[in-house]
């Protein structure tokens, strides 16, 4: 192949992706992968869906694109009712953009806009966790705290806060309770908002599931209660980015329904379009909504190819198979399956620490000593090892060296379609195994 397009790997050794089936890809030499992240927790329905296949070619067939400067559209509109007719209490706005980055993006810009409009300029300041990824455009790499990822960009970012992630497994100290363990590390929000003076503070963000940094790592319960108690006493709004775990990944629609807590802005993106489009949304509260449109009149913002009718469209039919076929309730029966598996296969083994996640999107830690869980040396590369030899044995998983508070941590996150079945699952926990084996006998 002619070496012009350039993407995230280094290519040559990258094979061609030609088809997907069901749970599986398919490349130009016939083998099959089984997607056992959903590449990056993205094709919920697997990869040849008969009814987004339906909706696309029938939403061709009428209407591909129509600029929003100018035109609504019938999927764009439906798309939002459909959203909001699942949303958490109080949120009532869609916008529609093309991805996750663009979505954290637009929460923020939106938070900063909104404090404008109500006559509190001086908020400006964005407090975030330092486990989290919230996207790779400036803004949103900004709130983020994967420090590999900012570090050469470090100059161009706004200024963000980070407080210490909730993430029991590391961090819960030796006879400290759950509870004690959520709100310890809840009050580093509002210790960080004392510090910072309450009043130039806007927004907090968080990933209800910490997923790109840590696989699935879910907060205790209580946690994002004692967060939302913060946010309202100091007038701070709460951004929950949901663009990996949300849209059913963890057996609810919105994964902030599990926490008890309803934010201000929501970010999705990834499960939304399945896969099958480009798709990302922020949803609000016709509260910080109207605030913009009294004042302004609208939010200042937007890109081309928002709300595009195609993309909508998919993200209907997506929408519709989930709730249509009981695929939620399916997420949290074959979810509570992969994690006995996972438990039974590696639960005993000397190098897994943890094991742990919510319905489809689970996450295996592999630790060098069990009792101090101290790492592995990052110079392995285990992560990357266990990736390489799962996918030679044709499974897809998604590896990552999280940064854990300076330290590093081989972590594989799995996010497999909701489709999955009974065998799949064996299939997804014996090469994943074997690949964990291989890789530590290397
Ligand atoms: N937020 C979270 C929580 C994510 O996991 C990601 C992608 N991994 C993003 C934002 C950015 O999304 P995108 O890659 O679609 O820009």
């Amino acid at each position: 192949m002619p070496d012009h397009l350039f993407g995230r790997s280094t290519k040559g050794a990258l094979p061609v992706a030609v088809r997907g089936e069901g749970c599986y890809l398919i490349d130009a030499a016939g083998k099959r992968y089984f997607d056992g992240s959903g590449g990056a927790a993205v094709s919920c329905l697997g990869h040849s869906d008969a009814g987004v296949r339906a909706a696309l070619h029938d939403q061709l067939d009428r209407l591909a694109f129509a600029h929003t400067g100018f035109f609504t559209s019938e999927p764009a509109e439906a798309l939002a009712d459909r959203l909001i007719a699942h949303a958490p209490p109080g949120i009532d706005r869609v916008y529609l953009v093309s991805g996750g980055s663009e979505a954290v993006e637009a929460a923020l810009k939106l938070a900063r806009q909104y404090f404008m409009e109500i006559g509190q300029p001086q908020r400006h300041r964005v407090i975030a966790r330092r486990q989290s990824y919230h996207g790779n455009t400036l803004g949103a790499l900004a709130a983020g705290g994967n420090a590999w990822r900012r570090a050469q960009f470090a100059p161009l970012l706004v200024e963000t806060s980070h407080i210490a992630p909730c993430y029991e497994y590391r961090d819960r100290a030796p006879g400290e309770t759950v509870e004690a363990y959520g709100l310890r590390v809840a009050d580093e929000l509002e210790a960080e908002i004392n510090r910072l003076g309450p009043e130039t503070v806007m927004a907090f963000i968080a990933e209800p599931v910490v997923g790109a940094t840590a696989g699935a790592v879910p907060a205790v319960p209580g946690y994002f209660r004692r967060i939302r108690e913060i946010c309202d006493q100091h007038g701070i709004l709460l951004i929950l980015d949901e663009v990996m775990c949300g849209m059913g990944r963890t057996g609810h629609l919105f994964a902030c329904e599990e926490d008890g807590v309803a934010p201000d802005l929501i970010t999705i993106a990834k499960g939304l379009g399945a896969g099958y489009q480009p798709i990302g949304a922020l949803l609000t509260s016709g509260r910080i909504y109207d605030a913009v449109a009294a004042g302004s009149g609208f939010f200042q913002h937007g890109h081309t190819y928002m709300g595009h009718p195609m993309v909508a469209a998919a993200a209907n039919a997506v929408l519709e198979a989930i709730v249509a076929r009981g695929l939620l309730a399916r997420v949290r029966e074959q979810g509570a399956r992969l994690q006995a598996a996972l438990e039974a296969e590696l639960g005993q083994h000397p190098h897994i620490g943890d094991i742990r996640g919510r319905g489809l999107f689970r996450g295996v830690e592999l630790v060098a000593d069990r009792e101090t869980k101290a790492p592995f040396d990052p110079a392995l590369k285990l992560h990357a090892r266990v990736k390489a030899l799962a996918f030679e044995a044709g499974l897809i998983c998604y590896p990552m060296g999280g940064t854990i508070d300076g330290q590093r941590g081989d972590h594989i996150l799995l996010a497999p379609p909701f489709i999955i079945e009974d065998a799949q699952i064996d299939e997804l926990v014996s090469k994943l195994s074997g690949a964990i084996r291989g890789a530590l006998a290397a």
